[in-house]
């Protein structure tokens, strides 16, 4: 059975085929403009490949950019809501894929498909509890908890915990909701405007990476005493600065003071660990979404 996937993200638009596997047999992607504009060209893609009867996909999984509506319950389920992406604001993105495709259409963070992605065919297999954060343009972080992605009353926002400035710090937050959030002091953007470079371009600056890597250190230390998670999986263009896994490691073990004592945090080089799909992990978490979506609408008996 064939499965169509999304993965939605404030510059381009993921869209593949994939089977019960996770194989991806097919993808392209699509520039983020406005939805008059992108939409119709995902619908077009799905359409077209659904013209062979024979590899008709059954349903769509979507992995978005948020904040998202996933309140089953709530009038406005299946939309883009506040986000500073104004085009996208309020924007019903399941109702306009149910309606257009007439196929189920499963719904998520685009850092919860991620996790989820791993979770089923990465190296998240077969833990019950784990959290996927992503250090790009912004900080994201999907959490799965007993086995399950948490969305709780909105869903989490990792990135947004407030973490303090360091006094080695020669930048400010760039936040424009908070003083002094993760993301504000660590995603790529404070980067490049603390040092004047992109990240790219300052790999071999020990000081960039010795902060960086203290305050991922700081909000992993947080994250595992709120979340319990079983393993901290690390992805986003930040993150591609390969150096800084042994420095957050270092700085994790600092942070926590030897006060969790669990064994897996005796080999943190298996509890903090890179993304394992190539960068798959969110488009074929979408694939899960997809596969999940159908199996949930069988047992209500859609
Ligand atoms: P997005 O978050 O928009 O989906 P990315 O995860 O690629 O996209 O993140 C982009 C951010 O990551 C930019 O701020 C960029 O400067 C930074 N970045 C991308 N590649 C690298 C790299 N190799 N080293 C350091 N920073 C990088
Ligand atoms: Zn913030």
């Amino acid at each position: 059975m064939l499965f169509g996937a999304l993965e939605a993200g404030g510059t381009k638009m993921v869209v593949a085929i994939g089977d019960g596997n996770g194989k991806i047999l097919d993808r392209k992607s699509i520039p983020t403009t406005t939805p008059e504009e992108t939409m119709p060209l995902i619908e077009e893609y799905f359409r077209e490949w659904n013209q062979n009867k024979d590899h008709e996909i059954k349903a769509l999984g979507v992995a978005c950019f948020g904040p998202i509506d996933l309140d089953r319950n709530s009038d406005t389920y299946g939309y883009i809501t506040s986000t500073p992406k104004t085009a996208w604001k309020n924007y019903n993105i399941v109702g306009e894929l149910k309606d257009k495709l007439g196929i189920p259409v499963g719904f998520d963070t685009d850092v919860n498909g991620s996790l989820l992605g791993e979770a089923t065919w990465g190296c998240a297999r077969g833990l019950t509890d784990a959290i996927y954060l992503t250090i790009g343009t912004g900080i994201g972080g999907g959490v799965m908890s007993n086995g399950k992605l948490l969305h709780g009353m909105l869903h989490p926002e990792l990135g947004h915990i407030r973490i303090g400035k360091l006094s080695s710090d020669p930048g400010e937050c760039v936040c424009p909701y908070h003083k002094d959030c993760f993301e504000g002091l660590a995603a790529g953007p404070s980067i490049e405007k603390r040092w004047g470079k992109k990240g790219v371009e300052l790999k071999d600056e020990a000081k960039v990476w010795e902060l960086e890597a203290e305050y991922i250190g700081i909000a992993l230390t947080d994250f595992v005493m709120t979340l319990s998670p079983q393993k901290i999986i690390l992805g986003g263009g930040v993150m591609h600065q390969e150096q800084l896994f042994p420095m957050i490691r270092q700085a994790f073990e600092k942070y926590n003071a030897g006060y969790i004592n669990a064994d897996r945090l005796k080999y943190l080089d298996e509890y903090i660990v890179p993304a394992s799909l190539n960068d798959d992990q969110g488009i074929m978490g979408a694939i899960k979404l997809a596969i999940d979506e159908l199996d949930y609408q069988s047992h209500i008996g859609l």
